[in-house]
Formats: structure tokens, C-alpha cells, sequence
């Protein structure tokens, strides 16, 4: 294996091989959660703390289970009722529970950067399960696993990322992975919801639905993200759907076995038609939910490796950097 990562912050910061690499070992995790005995010990004596200051049902569930299924004493923070709520920082929560000596920090903020920042302050590896706006790197790589079980490659499928790329970290990862493992990418939707300089990324932008859809490979629908907007950015969730939601009738232009993702929460009538949704052998959104646990599996392994004196892994120089 090729990962040389101390932490897991973003997808950016990857190479190609690394991508694989957990890709090729989140797959024998499948076998593994697909069996009737789902546990392995690579995680025993280990400690994972998962921190979620923002709402979650997929993310931390899946962390949740993964770090179990691995054997690691694993515990959730209920930061609703932590010490955030009497005006602790970020950073004492952080230095506060790295006396405890975790071995991993899953971490989920609302501020883009607050989990590199936390990173800087700790011993142990850390996990962003989504900061902001910024990334969320297990999900774009839940999303290449998924894809690439579906059709066999990534490398030249028609991506066509459609709605609310403007909030979506979801969008940003999948850029940053799909782009380094030479997939085709389309974002869809109104002016409005693009992010600024969206041509730079190098991602062909569309306004009209019909036109971004044609024979995509891949359709992968984004929620509108209403509470990281400050504004109207759209005159209404029915017009939205008029204009960008996913009907059969749309999906119909797409290549004729293009499959359909979503990251979930799905706001069924409005970025996305429940027929379309629920649609046997092409909607494939609950088997993002499956490789979730899989990948996430992969990474909490990756990560704790030099931990657990495995060699050939991330090494800290005397100069306190990591190689
Ligand atoms: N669950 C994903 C995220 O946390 C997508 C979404 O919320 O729409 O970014």
C-alpha cells in the first residue's frame, strides 16, 4: 500500500495510488460486512472518538459501525450537550479530549477548516466528516467505490454533478477524486448554485438540464443545502424542481444504463422524483450507504497502522513533520 497520510482532511492532498489503494481495501471490507461474521480485531485497544457538531444520520452511523466492526472502543460525543454550549472552543474541546489519548477523531464542523485546524492540536489521526462547504473525503471516496463496482473503471465515464454544487463538500471531493482519476465532470444547474470560477475547475458547466444530462454515465443529484445559504438563491423549491429536479423523462437523456446517486438526506419532489429514486438496477443510492461502511473501514485501518507498528507506514521526522 501507498498511504502516507498522517490524517485524513481532504481528497486534494491524494495521490492516484493512494485513491486505489484504499479503493482495492475497502472492497475486501465489503466481503467482509456482506459475511455473517462482520468483526475483525485490526482495531482492538484502540480508541475512536467521533465529534459531530453538525447533524448526521449516514456519516456517523456508518464511522459508528465501522470503528466497531473493526473492534475499536468506540464513542460518540453528544456536542449538543458537551461543553461547546458553555462557550468552550473548538480547540480546548480538542485539547481536552486529546488528554484521553484517543488513537482517532472522526470530526464533522460547519466552518470550512475548522478540522485542519483541530488537527494542528492533537496526537492522534484525524477524520473530516465534512467541514463546511470545504470537503468531505470519505464520501467522495464511498462514491468511487460505488461507481467503480457499478462500471468497472472511473477514468473517462461522463460525471454530470447536478443542483446545489455551490454549498456541496460532497461536490468538492468528488472534483478533487474524480478529476485525478481522469473522469469526464459536468456540474448542472442554475448560475446561481455554481460555485465562483466554476469553469477553472476544470468541469464542463451547464445551465440546462437537458443539455448537461446527455449521455452522462453517471448522474449524482446534490440536496439544496439551505442552511449554508445566507439568501434566496433559487425563487422556490418548485421552480428548482421544474427547472433541475431529476424526472424519468430527464434521466431518459442521459446514456441508457447511466446510473443515479444521491448523498442523501434526499428531498424527495425537489432535486429528485421518488421513481427515479426508487428506480430498480439504476438508482444506486443505497448502495452508497454500504460502501460507506466499507470505506470508512479502510480509512480508520490506513490511518492507525503506524500505531500499530505496522511498518512501511507515516513516519514523524525530529523536525516534527511527517513523511
Ligand atoms: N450528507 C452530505 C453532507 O453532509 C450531503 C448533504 O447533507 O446534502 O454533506
Amino acid at each position: 500500500m501507498t498511504f502516507r497520510q498522517r490524517h485524513l482532511l481532504g481528497i486534494e492532498p491524494l495521490s492516484p495510488p493512494e485513491i486505489t489503494d484504499l479503493l482495492d481495501l475497502a472492497d475486501t471490507y465489503v466481503d467482509l460486512n456482506r459475511s455473517s461474521d462482520k468483526h475483525d480485531e485490526v482495531l482492538r485497544g484502540l480508541t475512536q472518538i467521533n465529534m459531530f457538531f453538525e447533524n448526521s444520520t449516514r456519516t456517523q452511523a456508518s464511522f459508528e459501525i465501522a470503528g466497531k466492526r473493526l473492534g475499536a472502543d468506540v464513542m460518540n460525543m453528544g456536542m449538543a450537550s458537551s461543553s461547546v454550549k458553555k462557550g468552550e472552543t473548538l480547540i480546548d474541546t480538542a485539547l481536552t479530549l486529546n488528554a484521553m489519548h484517543p488513537d482517532l477523531l472522526v470530526v464533522r464542523h460547519p466552518q470550512s477548516g475548522a478540522v485542519d485546524l483541530l488537527a494542528q492540536k492533537v496526537n492522534c489521526a484525524v477524520l473530516n466528516a465534512g467541514d463546511g462547504r470545504h470537503e468531505h473525503p470519505t464520501h467522495a471516496l464511498l462514491d468511487a467505490l460505488t461507481i467503480r463496482r457499478a462500471k468497472g473503471r472511473l477514468h473517462r465515464l461522463t460525471i454530470a454533478i447536478c443542483g446545489d454544487v455551490a454549498h456541496s463538500r460532497v461536490a468538492r471531493s468528488n472534483v478533487h477524486l474524480l478529476g485525478k482519476m481522469e473522469a469526464r465532470l459536468r456540474f448542472v444547474g442554475p448560475a446561481t448554485l455554481m460555485p465562483s470560477g466554476a469553469a477553472n475547475w476544470g468541469v464542463e458547466v451547464y445551465h440546462d438540464m437537458r443539455e448537461g444530462l446527455k449521455d452522462a454515465d453517471v448522474v449524482m443529484m446534490l440536496r439544496l443545502q439551505n442552511e449554508r445559504m445566507d439568501g434566496q438563491f433559487i425563487p422556490s423549491p418548485r421552480e428548482f424542481r421544474h427547472l433541475y429536479g431529476l424526472t424519468a423523462e430527464r434521466l431518459a437523456l442521459a446514456a441508457p444504463d447511466a446510473i443515479v446517486m444521491h448523498p442523501g438526506p434526499m428531498n424527495r419532489g425537489v432535486e429528485i422524483d421518488s421513481d427515479v429514486a426508487d428506480l430498480e438496477g439504476r438508482s444506486i443510492i443505497t448502495s452508497q450507504v454500504e460502501m460507506g461502511v466499507a470505506i470508512r473501514m479502510a480509512c480508520l485501518d490506513v490511518l492507525t497502522r503506524k500505531t500499530r507498528g505496522i511498518s512501511g507506514w507515516a513516519k514523524e521526522t525530529s523536525s516534527g513533520e511527517w513523511v
